[in-house]
């Protein structure tokens, strides 16, 4: 072991919704690198291995190294001027960060929209439209009989999901796996099959058929055993399985993005949520989505109890609306209304439409990342910040609402997010209410009322 090491226990990895907080990192301090990161799975051990520190200057306008006081005042300038800003991301930052995100967006009056539109927004849609029939996943360890999975590949995905729902000895689950029965639904025998005892290969794009099949036989009407013929699969393997649903003691139904973002979406969400709620007639059922990055669900919940919506919320009447599909990043893009875009912890010029990333290219980008991506290159303002749970401390939200605070493994030179967004909410309110004194608006009590947020 190297002579300047630290070992931290009890670490978060904050690489997907898991957010494992049994980590027990090696760090090296003199090179500022994490050596060992014990409990982790093949993917935590790559976060923490990539998350050196970077030698990149910590600000940069139109490319050039900048002051970083000069770059937060250019970024809050641009934010300022713009007419239909947005602020995209989110997902990979800390609760605090979101939370000065959101302000900025009030107090500029833009929109703001997470990760979440691009991947569990459907479920979001369904959760406001159905409710959540929900659960820890310590309450699924201690007590889940029946455990299935819908449209997802936990093995690859969350490689460490298993160990809430599948392997663990619990409360009222004494014998683990034993105890359990595990079913996969999907439209592909995936590396996650092996530890099911059951699986049942839908059609594709045919999910909500055989999720209002199911609702109608737990609700005992009766079904045209015809239904095979569209959805793949036999009327008895349904009926063994709602017989199964009803008279588990606790059931779970993890969903992941093979549901939300295929033929249906929010219906297919919402068709599943309808079915938990249909079998809390009968025993005690639960459904989860399975989220991918590793504070997507921190986004959902600061945007929700800031505004009152989890994603897609515009401010420009000086209250929220919410309406996916106009406020929705990739909306606003591919439309041409945005005019200025603040993005942080996200590579939307890598990953989006190629009519929405040719729009980032012609509009003032601001960027807060840890890394050089396609969206800092293309930025106006590029920040390099710090990886939260690495180095910077805060709270995340695990896929099940669950906040986990985090213990960081070595300090960075550069500065977190929250810090950043801090400044620019700061500059930001001073260049508003000078603009409100100028022209004699009275929103001085408003904006005044948002810093404090
Ligand atoms: S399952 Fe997810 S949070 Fe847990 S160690 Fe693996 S990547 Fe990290």
């Amino acid at each position: 072991m190297a002579e300047n090491t630290r070992i931290v226990k009890n670490a978060t990895c904050t690489f997907c919704g898991c957010v494992c907080d049994d980590m027990e990192l090696t760090v090296d301090l003199d090179k500022k690198v994490i050596t060992k990161a014990k409990n982790a799975c093949v993917l935590g051990r790559a976060w923490f291995a990539e998350h050196q520190i970077d030698d990149r200057p910590v600000a940069m306008i139109d490319g050039k190294e900048a002051p970083l006081e000069e770059a937060i005042e250019e970024a809050a300038q641009v934010l300022v001027n713009a007419k239909f800003p947005i602020t995209y991301g989110l997902s990979d930052t800390t609760c605090e960060a979101q939370k000065q995100a959101v302000a900025i967006s009030d107090i500029i009056r833009g929109t703001i929209d997470t990760t979440t539109s691009v991947c569990h927004g459907p479920s979001g849609l369904a959760f406001q439209d159905i409710g959540e029939s929900t659960s820890t996943l310590g309450e699924v360890k201690n007590r889940a009989d029946l455990v299935i999975y819908w449209g997802g590949n936990p093995a690859e995905s969350h490689p460490r999901h298993f160990r809430y729902s599948v392997t663990p000895k619990g409360m009222f689950i004494p014998n683990g796996k034993k105890d359990r029965t595990v079913v996969m639904i999907d439209v592909r025998k995936t590396p996650s099959a092996p530890v099911a005892d059951i699986l049942i290969q839908v059609k594709p794009g045919k999910d909500f058929e055989l999720l209002w099949a199911l609702r109608a036989l737990v609700k005992g009407r009766k079904v045209d055993p015809q239904i095979q013929v569209m959805t793949g699969v036999p009327l008895e393997t349904m009926t063994d399985l709602v017989e199964r649903m009803k008279n588990c003691r606790f059931g779970v139904l993890f969903f992941g993005m093979g549901l939300t973002m295929t033929r249906g979406r929010h219906f297919n969400s919402g068709a599943l949520l309808a079915l938990a709620t249909d079998l809390n007639e009968f025993t005690h059922f639960v459904a989860k989505p399975v989220r991918g990055h590793g504070n997507v669900t921190g986004a959902d919940n600061v945007v929700s109890w800031q505004t009152g919506y989890p994603f897609g919320v515009n401010f420009s009447r000086g209250f929220p609306r919410f309406n996916p599909g106009e406020f929705t990043t990739v909306d606003t893009l591919t439309r041409g209304d945005a005019d200025a875009a603040l993005i942080i912890a996200s590579d939307p010029a890598s990953n989006f439409p190629k009519a929405a990333i040719e729009h980032l290219k012609k509009i003032p980008v601001i960027s807060l990342d840890t890394k050089e991506t396609s969206t800092s290159k293309l930025s106006h303002v590029a920040f390099a910040t710090s990886t939260y749970g690495i180095n910077t401390a805060g709270t995340v939200y695990r896929m099940d609402d669950v906040p986990i605070p985090l213990r960081p493994a070595f300090e960075s030179p550069y500065p977190g997010d929250e810090e950043i967004l801090f400044a620019i909410k700061k500059r930001v309110h001073e260049l508003i209410l000078s603009k409100c004194g100028a022209t004699g608006a009275t929103g001085e009590a408003r904006v005044a009322s948002k810093l404090m947020l």
